[in-house]
């Protein structure tokens, strides 16, 4: 099932999630409609935050489901390393039509369990890193644009305030 994904300013998505305790039904239910939402936006990573549920799950597929075996299902995600940095263009699902600049990992590890309970370990770099960082930190409940600084982030902020005044956010 496609579910609805919230926007920067609701409130589940600036609320940091909980650890996955369960790999039962009722979590494989979520993972299905995690992997169906992020294909359908489309988007290439999304988290549980954004669709509301506070749990500790995101899922990634860089070729946006094009290839099969590029999935990935993370749950209670913790970075063994983080290394370098890289900065480029970045978006979200939660803030449509915003892009910018975000300073991010070149490469990192990341350790958590896969959708069925098992510990996994992944290695990502470039895009792959930058997606850990960005759904990683949609875990804590920060958006890219709670990572800009001064004016840029401003600007942004003012803009959504407006859209949301108009009922078009
Ligand atoms: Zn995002």
């Amino acid at each position: 099932m496609i579910r609805p994904i919230l926007r920067y300013g609701e409130k589940p998505l600036h609320t940091p999630a909980t650890d996955v305790v369960s790999f039962d039904d009722g979590f494989q239910q979520l993972v299905n409609d995690m992997i169906e939402t992020m294909y359908a936006a489309p988007g290439i990573g999304l988290a549980a935050t954004q669709i509301g549920v506070p749990l500790r799950v995101f899922v990634i597929d860089l070729s946006l489901g094009r290839s099969s075996g590029q999935l990935i299902v993370m749950a209670n995600p913790t970075f063994v390393t983080r290394e370098g940095t890289q900065l480029e263009e970045e978006g979200c699902l939660s803030a449509p039509g915003f892009n910018a600049t975000v300073v991010r990992p070149q490469r990192v590890v990341v350790t958590g369990f896969d959708r069925n309970g098992v510990e996994q370990t992944i290695e990502g770099t470039d895009l792959l890193a930058r997606a850990f960082q960005h759904e990683i930190d949609h875990l804590d409940g920060v958006v890219f644009i709670d990572r800009l600084r001064g004016i840029k982030r401003d600007m942004m902020v003012r803009k959504i305030q407006k859209l949301k005044k108009s009922g078009k956010w």
